[in-house]
């Protein structure tokens, strides 16, 4: 009979769920866990279990918050004549550490993908039409990746745009082409931004 160990097991295939785990790294995970003492196991998931139950989408952006308005949109100092339009909430943390961006932002919870079936209809795309004459917005940043469905997100969106009678400009210079967000650093998104260039 060969050493089986089932409840290892499955905290390595739990660990192996997370982006860019691999079996190595997860096992090395399993182990630490299984070293450490009960009560530090317990805490590390009831952290995990308490963040993820406090945040949710922001009512009027999407990004992140603990509240039912994000702080990026309840700052009176952020402008609100100028919206940053990512696909994930989790690009604004990169572009916020690159403190070049003074604007609010508005999420779109994801990219144009038709193979995927995602069209404009399941994207944040009615509501940043109705927060772009709300509030009366004169440019729109689109920061979409990089990649195809990146590109024909901006797109869309540009054409969209277009009756609304506001400056809608593109981020490009500097970053990796065929990449989400995620994988520029701070310096090549805040020279994205500066470069950013008509639609
Ligand atoms: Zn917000």
């Amino acid at each position: 009979m060969t050493y089986k160990l089932d409840a290892f097991q499955d905290m390595v295939e739990a660990f192996k769920l997370f982006p860019g785990i691999g079996t190595k790294t997860a096992e090395r995970m399993a182990i630490f866990l299984l070293k450490s003492p009960l009560n530090k196991t317990q805490q590390f998931a009831q952290t995990l279990v308490t963040s993820k139950t406090r945040i949710r989408p922001c009512l009027e952006c999407y990004l992140f918050t603990e509240e039912e308005i994000c702080s990026i949109c309840q700052d009176e100092k952020r402008d609100r004549g100028l919206i940053c339009v990512i696909e994930e909430a989790k690009d604004a943390l990169m572009i916020e550490k690159s403190v070049s961006f003074h604007g609010l932002y508005h999420v779109l919870m994801g990219k144009l993908s038709p193979l995927d079936g995602v069209g404009p209809e399941n994207l944040k795309v009615e509501s940043l039409l109705e927060r772009v004459r709300k509030l009366k917005v004169r440019e729109v940043i689109l920061a979409t990746g990089t990649d195809v469905e990146g590109e024909a997100t901006a797109l869309y969106l540009g054409e969209l745009l277009e009756e609304e009678n506001i400056s809608v400009t593109r981020i490009a210079y500097g970053l990796p082409v065929g990449m989400g967000l995620d994988y520029a650093d701070e310096l090549t998104l805040a020279r994205a931004l500066e470069a950013r260039r008509a639609l």
